[in-house]
């Protein structure tokens, strides 16, 4: 069965402009090493729809929704943040993005494909439930899992985050909903400056120092991932995958290779291959460095297509 892979050309327009990080040129990249890579006979393509209002509701208020959408197609920029920025094209490109998490779910729970990776952008994981922050509008995972408890009625699905930032929105939107465990590393301190001191039952946080080598992070999902995943039992897996903590990518300290990303997702897929008919939804988050961006996606890729 072939990976379900979606994007959409509306992702490319929404640009924070001239030298910011969060670009469209990101998705170019990685599509260009799948292709390079001779991978797209082993994928099927699909265009990512626009996330409804119904969809969005569940994980984010209505006039904060209401507050996006008023931009669209508007001249002009806003910052909601210091580092993220509101254009005309930006709601078309942020209902994209979480339309992707969707459509990955329907076409995943309804056994058309096992596995999907949404190739989008604006990323989602620091969006919380009524404010824009951190590159992020809406939060495309959190809106994807939400689909899957609300509308296929699932009830442990879990979300994995291995971003180098904390997915403080994802935190926030299910802290309170036990169906969700929500795994996530991230170093810190760092931004968003959160997470070493929240968590509970199921959001499993762990924060590792500047310098994090592939070995520590490695371990650290041996330690508290793996053990908290065996026992939650998940239905379904979300991945916010961002790939900033690469060591080539100078947003962060961490110091991940490609092999770590690969040697993670591994581990992600005997998890859902033992608990989640093999089901998986990867979604991308942060991943600044061009080329280590798009060979780490293409490794993370190849191991969910089972070629490596
Ligand atoms: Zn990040």
């Amino acid at each position: 069965m072939p990976l379900a892979y979606l994007h959409h050309s509306d992702c490319l327009l929404h640009d924070m402009g001239l030298g910011h990080p969060e670009a469209p040129t990101r998705l170019h990249a990685i599509e260009d090493q799948l292709i390079s890579s001779k991978l797209v006979d082993f994928i099927r393509y699909y265009e990512a729809p626009l996330a409804t209002r119904q969809q969005l509701v569940r994980v984010h208020h209505p006039k904060y929704i209401d507050k996006i959408l008023s931009f669209q197609d508007q001249p002009g920029s806003t910052y909601l943040d210091p580092d993220t920025l509101l254009t005309g094209n930006t709601p078309q490109a942020a209902l994209r993005a979480a339309g992707a998490a969707v459509f990955a779910t329907d076409l995943v729970l309804t056994h058309q494909h096992r596995i999907a990776f949404c190739n989008v952008r604006p990323p989602g994981h620091h969006a919380l439930s009524d404010r824009a922050m951190g590159f992020c509008f809406f939060n495309n995972v959190a809106v994807g899992a939400s689909h899957a408890l609300t509308h296929y009625g699932l009830n442990r699905v879990a979300i994995l985050d291995f971003d180098v930032h904390h997915g403080n929105g994802t935190e926030e939107i299910f802290q309170h909903d036990s169906r969700v465990l929500l795994c996530s590393t991230f170093q810190h301190p760092f931004y968003p400056y959160s997470g070493a001191e929240g968590g509970n039952n199921h959001i499993l946080n762990v924060p590792l120092p500047a310098g994090t080598s592939g070995d520590q992070f490695r371990q650290a999902v041996l330690t508290h991932w793996l053990p908290a995943l065996h026992k939650f039992a998940p239905e379904l897996i979300f991945i916010s995958a961002g790939f900033d903590a690469h060591i080539e990518d100078d947003m962060s300290q961490f110091r991940l290779h490609t092999a770590d990303y690969a040697w993670v997702t591994q581990e992600i897929l005997l998890v859902a291959d033992k608990y989640a008919q093999g089901r998986v939804i990867s979604t991308l988050e942060g991943g600044y460095a061009l080329s280590a961006l798009a060979r780490s996606v293409t490794a993370h890729v190849k191991v969910l297509m089972r070629l490596m």
